[in-house]
C-alpha cells in the first residue's frame, strides 16, 4: 500500500477497524496486491478497505442530508473539503504528482459508494477525478501542472470540463467555439453549455476551434482560469435530478488567456476530449452503480417491513421478481464496471468496455429506481423515501458523457472493428 493510501484510510475517523488493517499492510504496493489477489470474488485488501470507508462516509455525512441538498440545490461544499483530504477529488494521480496513487478500480469504487450516499456528490467528484485532472495529468506541462494541478488535488478548488455547446452536444467535433492565437494570448469567444461545477469551479479544461477547416482535427484544448476577464456565467440550470450540483453556460467574449495556456498541441484538442470522455464513462457508471444500489437498498429493506394481505410484500413472488431483476442487472453492471477500470489499470484499450460499462450501469440505475418506486408503492411516489430522489437522479446516466445512442454507436463501431469491418 501507498503512503498516500494509507493516509486515505487513516485520515477517515470513520472506521478504526480499517486503520487497524491498513497498519497492517505497510509495505505491500498497490500493484503487488492487485496481482496477487487478481479476482472479481474478493476485492484487493485496499480496495475494499477504501469502499468501507466511503461507505462509512455516505452513511453518516451523505444519506442524512442528501434529500435537503436536492431540496435546495445546495452545494455540499464541507462534504466536497473533507472527501477532498481523504483523496477522493485525486484517486488516480501517481502520488509523486501529489495525487493518492490508487488507480482506477479505486476510483470506481468509491465514485459508486459516495454515489449511493449522494448522486450529486459522486458527479462532483468524478468531475473533478476523471474530466478536469484527468486530461492534465496526461496532458500539462509541469508549469501547466502547478498551477491548474496541484490546487485542484484536495478540495480548496475544483475544475470543470466544458466541452459541449447549446448546438452541439453529442457532435463534440463541431464546435463552434472559436480560440484564435493574437500576439501571446488566444483569445476565446462561444458558448459552453451544460457544465458540471461551473458555478463553484476556479478552472476549465476548455475545448475550442482554432481551425474550423479543419473540423474536429481543428479543435484544441486549453486551460482558463475563472477569473480570467470575459468568461461569465449563465443562469443554474433547474435540473430533474442531481440538483446539488451546479450545472451552467460558460460564456467567453473576447476572453483572452496566456498563449502557454493551450493544453497538449493545437488540434489535439478532440482526441484528448475522446480519451478524457472513455476514462469519465467510467466514472458515470460508478455513479450510476450506486444510484442502482441505493435503489435496491431501498425496496429491499421496504418489503421486508411493509405488509400486505397478513405478510411482508417480500415474501410474494412478483416482488421477489422485482428484486431479483434488480440484483441482476446491478451486479452485472458492476462487473463491467470493474472489467473497464481494470482494463485502464492495465495499460489496455477499454474504450468499448467503459462504453459497455456506462451503458449497462445507467440502464441498470433506471430500471432498478423505477422498479424500487413500484415495491414501495405510494410511498415510493413522496419525498418522504429516498426512491422519487433516485429515480430523478438516475435519469442523466443515460445522457451526460454520451447518451445511450452514442454508447450503443462506440460499442458496435468497436465490435465491428474487431471483426475486421
Ligand atoms: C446535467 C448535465 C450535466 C452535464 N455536464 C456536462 C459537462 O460537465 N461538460 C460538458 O461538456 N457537457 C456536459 N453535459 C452535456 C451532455 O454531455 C450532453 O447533453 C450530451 O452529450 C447530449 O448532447 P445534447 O444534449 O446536445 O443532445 P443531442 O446531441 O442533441 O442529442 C439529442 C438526441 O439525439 C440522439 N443522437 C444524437 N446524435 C445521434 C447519432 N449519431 N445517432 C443516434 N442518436 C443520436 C441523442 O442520443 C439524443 O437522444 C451535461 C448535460 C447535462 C444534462
Amino acid at each position: 500500500m501507498t503512503a498516500t493510501a494509507i493516509k486515505v484510510l487513516r485520515i477517515c475517523s470513520y472506521a478504526p477497524f480499517i486503520r487497524h488493517q491498513a497498519g497492517k499492510s505497510l509495505g505491500l504496493t498497490t500493484q503487488m496486491r492487485y496481482a496477487s489477489s487478481h479476482s472479481l470474488i474478493d476485492l484487493p485488501e485496499t480496495h475494499a478497505l477504501l469502499r468501507k470507508t466511503c461507505r462509512d462516509f455516505a452513511e453518516k455525512e451523505l444519506i442524512p442530508i442528501a434529500g435537503q441538498l436536492d431540496r435546495e440545490h445546495k452545494f455540499p461544499a464541507e462534504q466536497i473539503k473533507k472527501l477532498g483530504q481523504l483523496g477522493l477529488l485525486c484517486v488516480d494521480v501517481p502520488e509523486s504528482e501529489g495525487g493518492t496513487g490508487l488507480d482506477y478500480l479505486a476510483y470506481a469504487i468509491a465514485i459508486e459508494e459516495i454515489s449511493r450516499g449522494c448522486a450529486s456528490t459522486g458527479v462532483i467528484l468524478s468531475v473533478n477525478n476523471s474530466l478536469y485532472l484527468g486530461p492534465i495529468l496526461k496532458n500539462a506541462t509541469p508549469e501547466q501542472k502547478e498551477k491548474f494541478m496541484k490546487p485542484f488535488l484536495h478540495g480548496d478548488r475544483i475544475g470543470c470540463f466544458a466541452l459541449s455547446e447549446p448546438g452541439n452536444g453529442s457532435d463534440a467535433g463541431a464546435a463552434s467555439t472559436t480560440a484564435q492565437l493574437q500576439g501571446e494570448k488566444w483569445v476565446l469567444n462561444g458558448t459552453k453549455a451544460w457544465i458540471t461545477n461551473g458555478y463553484e469551479a476556479d478552472a476549465a479544461v476548455v475545448f475550442a476551434t482554432t481551425d474550423k477547416k479543419m473540423k474536429h482535427k481543428g479543435i484544441s484544448a486549453f486551460l482558463v482560469d475563472k477569473s480570467t476577464p470575459g468568461l461569465s456565467l449563465g443562469k443554474k440550470e433547474d435540473k430533474l435530478g442531481i440538483r446539488a450540483s451546479s450545472t451552467c453556460y460558460l460564456i467567453f467574449e473576447d476572453c483572452s488567456i496566456p498563449a502557454e495556456n493551450i493544453l497538449g498541441k493545437p488540434g489535439m484538442g478532440f482526441k484528448i476530449a475522446m480519451q478524457t470522455l472513455d476514462a469519465g464513462r467510467i466514472g458515470i457508471a460508478s455513479q450510476a452503480l450506486g444510484i442502482a444500489q441505493a435503489s435496491l437498498d431501498c425496496a429491499v429493506d421496504y418489503s421486508m417491513k411493509r405488509q400486505s394481505f397478513g405478510m411482508p410484500i417480500a415474501k410474494m413472488q412478483t416482488i421477489q421478481n422485482k428484486l431479483a431483476d434488480m440484483e441482476v442487472r446491478l451486479e452485472s453492471a458492476r462487473l463491467l464496471t470493474w472489467k473497464a477500470a481494470m482494463l485502464k489499470d492495465a495499460g489496455k484499450n477499454f474504450t468499448k468496455e467503459a462504453a459497455m460499462a456506462k451503458l449497462a450501469a445507467s440502464e441498470a440505475a433506471t430500471f432498478n429506481a423505477h422498479s424500487a418506486i413500484q415495491i414501495l408503492g405510494g410511498m415510493g411516489y413522496v419525498t418522504d423515501m429516498p426512491a422519487e430522489r433516485h429515480y430523478r437522479d438516475a435519469r442523466i446516466t443515460e445522457i451526460y458523457e454520451g447518451t445511450s445512442e452514442i454508447q450503443r454507436i462506440v460499442i458496435a463501431t468497436n465490435l465491428l472493428k474487431e471483426h475486421g469491418f
